[in-house]
């Protein structure tokens, strides 16, 4: 037996680890586990190269837990460690890692928030005495190793037949909770899914086959050693993807899209899948599904910083061991490796679409309106990808075809040119409420494409940004005449002093605040009466209210619109012509809450009042 103390100046290391990690309290199990997985592998390796004996199925991690004796112990079949070992990196390199990092960390208490390799010293956040019993594969008496959680600790032999490690943590008063079976699976669940060598807790029944009613005990393995990202895309189907996913989200009971599988190995190494995930409602966007792993171990499912802020929409994996995971977020947002990572994520995402785009047009499109958010997105945040996507930026319209963005510009290039050379893009985000006014552009040989994604008005104006002589008009922006400028002008029916003569009989019967009339030629098969909200306003409105665009305050404006009465409509005559003030102010009134109920504008007592004066109406029939 030898006594020893721990390399330390600092003696009272550890209730400060307790006290700076208590958030953090529950990753030890991670750590410890870990560090098992890791001295199993590598004893595997030795055995590849021939320079130890070792049979795969042996390999294995155990998680125990003594309620009475109040301990957990981690055990593994891994490499040991000799005496000389557990005293070079246990006792000595592990603790004066600690020093270093409290000294480096202590100012900043509140500021420590991603996680930290604790290693193996991460143990006394649970507990107030850890033993390590370790056997090396190397021909050594095994070893124990006891310390209380102060710099002394003990070192004797120990009786160990196998080769392999044990901790055992005595679990402090205050991490009681840890001894339950249920939180110890639910942290093996969070951290151990995947890692690469089978881990057992507890044991469970198992039907026999071909034996009815019959069961048998076997070890209960809570991790799946080789998830599809670690294998090579080559071996595997889509069903396997799939089932992935389900392993990944049991939770989650509609299948993905489609996937993505990375694999990079320079000038980093990256490897995972990425999901496409089937959207519930356009605003459901939900962040930090993607999980984080290092070497199969879980790190965190908050990845800003590291994949593009778009990308975080995603779900899926991604595993690399050149991730910088042991330091704080801000450090991993400026640090080149990242960056680098999270511009090759975009690439891959990029090239996969344009890929999927060519290979299967027509299966593309049936998944547009799924990912056309996020392309959406992608294209506003992040430049590069913006030049990537035109290659699979699809526009729909308001038949449910589908063209790429180009190809839709020609095709619209001759009918919807204005007069001064622009093309127009009419658009709607609501083809139902803005039903009449799309009957009448397609009256006109025009076509209107569906833009109602959160972030279309913002998409819009990136889209006019990055191509000169184009520009987007809501289909309710304006008159269908005037949607697209042209030279011909329709004559009017009225003259200047009979308009002005008019305008107050309308400004009468609405509210002069929220609607502006105006007088326009149109033909007289089009609605005597008819609402616009123009394109600037309502847009200025919008970018606004998403936040952004810098229009502070514009989307607390009320909605302002443009009342148009059609000059060359019978009615607008008949209502010129009309001695009795009473019946010129109904038809007045009847026309424009006509144009309102079309707009859906028509609320309350005004719509009740609207709806008995047309009753009245078909009683004189
Ligand atoms: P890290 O794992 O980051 O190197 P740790 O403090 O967790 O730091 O562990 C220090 C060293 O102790 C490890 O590198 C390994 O050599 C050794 N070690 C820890 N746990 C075990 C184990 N279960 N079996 C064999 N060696 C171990």
């Amino acid at each position: 037996m030898s006594d020893g103390k721990i390399n330390v100046q600092a003696e009272n290391i550890f209730p400060i680890i307790k006290k700076f990690l208590y958030s953090d309290q529950e990753i030890f199990l991670r750590e410890l586990v870990s560090n098992a997985v890791d001295a199993c592998s590598k004893i595997k390796t030795l055995g590849s190269l021939g320079q130890s004996e070792v049979s795969e199925d042996s390999l294995q991690v155990e998680v125990m837990i003594d309620k009475p004796a109040k301990t957990i112990t981690i055990k593994d079949s891994g490499i040991g460690m000799t005496s000389e070992e557990v005293e070079k990196y246990i006792a000595q390199i592990a603790f004066s890692g600690a020093e270093e990092f409290v000294e480096k960390y202590k100012d900043q208490a509140q500021g420590i928030i991603g996680h930290f390799g604790l290693g193996f010293y991460s143990a006394f956040m649970v507990a107030d005495k850890v033993e390590v019993v370790s056997k090396s594969y190397k021909d050594a008496d095994a070893v124990r190793w006891v310390c209380e959680g102060n710099p002394e600790y003990q070192m004797e032999k120990a009786e160990k037949a196998d080769r392999g490690t044990e901790i055992i943590l005595h679990i402090s008063d205050d991490a009681h909770a840890f001894l339950e079976d249920g939180k110890i699976r639910e942290l093996l669940n969070k951290y151990c899914q995947f890692l690469p060598i089978p881990i057992k807790f507890g044991t469970k029944e198992e039907p026999i086959e071909g034996e009815k009613d019959k069961k048998k005990t076997v070890d209960n393995i809570i991790n799946n050693p080789s998830p599809a990202w670690t294998k090579t895309p080559s071996s595997l189907e889509d069903a396997d993807y799939k089932s992935f996913y389900n392993e990944l989200y049991p939770m989650t009971f509609e299948d993905p899209l489609f996937h993505i599988h990375l694999n990079v190995d320079y000038p980093f190494n990256l490897t995972g899948v990425l999901y496409f995930p089937k959207l519930k409602g356009k605003l459901e966007l939900q962040k930090n599904k993607i999980q984080l792993y290092s070497n199969q171990v879980y790190v965190t499912d908050s990845v800003e910083g590291i994949v593009p802020e778009f990308l975080t929409l995603l779900h899926g994996v991604i595993d690399s061991p050149d991730i910088p995971l042991n330091v704080s977020r801000s450090y991993l947002q400026s640090d080149s490796n990242v960056k680098k990572i999270s511009s090759h994520i975009s690439k891959k995402v990029a090239d996969k679409l344009e890929e999927l785009y060519k290979n299967s047009k027509e299966d593309f499109e049936k998944k547009w309106e799924d990912i056309q958010v996020f392309i959406e997105y992608g294209m506003l945040t992040d430049e590069k990808f913006a030049e990537r996507a035109l290659k699979f930026l699809l526009v729909k319209n308001t038949k449910g075809e589908h063209t790429k963005f180009d190809e839709y510009l020609e095709k619209i290039k001759a009918s919807q040119t204005d007069k001064d050379g622009n093309t127009i893009i009419l658009y709607t985000n609501d083809a139902t409420k803005h039903y009449s006014a799309i009957e009448a552009a397609k009256n006109r040989n025009y076509d209107v494409v569906v833009f109602d994604t959160p972030t279309s008005s913002h998409f819009i104006g990136l889209l006019e940004q990055k191509n000169e002589k184009v520009k987007f008009t809501r289909i309710d922006a304006d008159t269908v005449d005037k949607l697209i400028a042209k030279d011909e002008e329709i004559p009017s029916k009225l003259s200047d002093k009979e308009k002005e003569a008019l305008k107050p009989v309308i400004e009468k019967v609405i509210n002069k605040e929220q609607f502006t009339v105006m007088f326009e030629p149109m033909s007289e098969n089009d609605q005597p009466a008819s609402i616009t909200q123009p394109e600037f306003m309502r847009r200025m409105k919008e970018m606004s209210a998403l936040g952004g665009g810098g229009m502070m305050g514009a989307g607390n404006l009320p909605d302002s619109y443009n009342l148009i009465i059609n000059e060359n409509h019978p009615i607008v005559g008949r209502m010129l012509s009309e001695k009795d003030d009473s019946k010129k102010e109904e038809i007045a009134q009847q026309i424009t809450d006509l144009a309102l109920v079309a707009n859906d504008l028509l609320k309350g007592e005004q719509l009740t009042n609207f709806l008995k004066r047309s009753v009245s109406l078909i009683d004189k029939i």
